[in-house]
């Protein structure tokens, strides 16, 4: 057997639908599905003799999420005609952007497992124009919609960085983290707003020599699992070929596949055409656009704190595991509702908690986010406290939130309502602590001689003295009148 290692070589582009209200070079709507063919214009359908007009609205978008991805946002850019002839492209040629994208040179940072974090390089950025969608529901016949045709499309296209499944769906699920922060595009992987095309092979070393396979390029996924799945598939089947036939990238460099989500698989498509295919050459009915600083400084008023960073900080900032980071920041308005909340001056574990185990089900079971609950955040805050201050049990107060999203009422108030306040007044509890003393002379008698059972019957009386005050006595209280007394 010869010695072999194998290293798996992705890079992705990706396109991500914009979330203006017009289309990008005319004033159709944009919204999804509707009645074939009822949000369109001679514009949009490619009448000869038409003249399209920007929308800036979708210019500064891309621009923010250029910025966002670290780019060079060049003071000139201009926009191309990229020719080829399909039934859902009536005037055969893409309004694109070819030799001078609005953005390039930039790098995301991806989470991986643990904490760390990864640099992907962003190559470029540009924007373009959907096309319109053919459909084959019409038996002999197919259909063409043009409702899509002239929807904005922030293309990215990163380096081949990414070295297996995980980080390709890291990098996914973070850019769509990245776009949804800015409010630049809604994302929803259901409606085709993100579609990724992956560029995958290996460089494989057999007996001390490097082989490369030829590339493969997956086209138009539209899910995560899609996504990684025919990353997995793809360094299978590209080894397979390897070894059986010896295939390497001199027998052809480039192929086009498409991806079997039943069978999970990929198939062959075509041969990869090469960019001169497409004649790419200057619209002539569009202006370039030139930027200036006070153009560039508007749109960076759109920035925020990005996931990533605000993911470190929670970590950093209020000692949260990576875990707990991740799942506050996966969208922007629970992040900033998290922040808020324990500004209000509970421990941020405690506040997150609530929200994680608490408040992400009763979100769930209304269709929206923790934040548009109707809670505001520093009444939340003030609940966390009331726990950490053992004014209320951690238990009482999972009611107390359900009870807070049902009647918007002050946690104290829904506490006193229910009869949830825990006692802490010692006189109160020392009374009952004396009764269970009396009344469990074998478990007293175990705590005293300090030995192997004395942990578990001092748990017991605990439990029997918190039985008595029916779940209402301040546990710390509890303890510390059981320890005194017994020591
Ligand atoms: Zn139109
Ligand atoms: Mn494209």
């Amino acid at each position: 057997m010869s010695d072999i290692s194998c290293k798996i070589i992705v890079g992705l582009e990706i396109h991500v639908q914009l979330n203006t209200k017009t289309k990008i070079f005319c004033g159709c709507a944009l919204a999804f599905g509707g009645v074939a063919n009822t949000r369109v214009c001679p514009v949009c359908i490619g009448m000869p003799g038409v003249m399209p007009v920007m929308n800036k609205k979708a210019y500064e978008y891309s621009v923010l999420a250029g910025l966002a991805l670290n780019c060079n946002i060049p003071s000139f850019t201009k926009w191309d005609r990229k020719s080829y002839y399909y039934p859902d492209l009536p005037k055969n040629y893409q309004i694109s952007q070819y030799d001078l994208p609005m953005s390039e040179h930039g790098y995301i940072e991806i989470p991986l497992e643990g904490g760390e974090t990864k640099r992907i390089r962003i190559l470029r950025a540009h924007l373009e124009e959907d096309a319109g969608k053919n459909t084959h529901t019409l038996g002999n016949f197919s259909a063409v919609d043009l409702n899509r045709a002239g929807t904005p499309l922030l293309e990215i296209v990163t380096e081949p960085d990414m070295n297996n499944g995980a980080e390709v769906k890291a990098l996914a699920v973070e850019l769509q983290r990245i776009v949804r922060y800015l409010g630049v595009s809604l994302a929803d992987m259901q409606k085709g707003h993100m579609r990724f095309e992956p560029n995958i092979n290996l460089h494989i070393t057999k007996d001390g020599k490097v082989y490369k396979t030829p590339i493969s390029e997956v086209k138009n996924l539209n899910s995560f699992r899609a996504l990684e799945g025919s990353v997995a598939y793809e360094a299978k089947r590209q080894l397979n070929e390897f070894l059986e036939h010896g295939t390497t990238m001199e027998m052809g460099n480039k192929a086009t596949y498409g991806w079997d989500d039943v069978n999970e698989c990929t198939v062959l498509q075509r041969v990869k055409e090469e960019a001169h295919d497409y004649r790419y050459f200057p619209e002539p009915d569009l202006v370039p656009i030139e930027m200036n600083e006070e153009w560039l400084n508007e749109i960076k008023k759109g920035l925020c704190e990005l996931p990533i960073a605000k993911q470190k900080r929670f970590v950093s900032e209020y000692k949260l595991s990576d875990y707990d980071a991740g799942v506050l920041t996966a969208d922007r308005a629970t992040g900033e509702f998290f922040d808020a909340a324990v500004a209000a001056g509970a421990t941020p574990k405690r506040v997150c908690n609530l929200i994680t185990q608490v408040g992400a089900k009763l979100a769930n079971e209304a269709g929206c986010g923790v934040a548009e609950l109707g809670v505001d955040a520093e009444v939340l805050g003030k609940l966390a406290k009331m726990v950490d201050d053992s004014e209320v049990s951690a238990s009482a107060s999972v009611t107390i939130f359900e009870e807070m999203v049902k009647t918007k009422k002050a946690p104290e108030v829904i506490a006193e309502e229910m009869n949830l306040m825990q006692k802490s007044d010692a006189g109160e509890i020392e009374a009952l602590v004396d009764a269970v003393i009396a009344e469990n002379e074998k478990a007293v008698a175990d705590v005293k001689e300090g030995g192997k059972k004395s942990k578990k019957s001092m748990g017991f009386l605990m439990g029997q003295v918190m039985q008595k005050s029916k779940g209402q006595a301040n546990p710390k209280v509890v303890s510390q009148l059981l320890a005194q007394k017994l020591s």
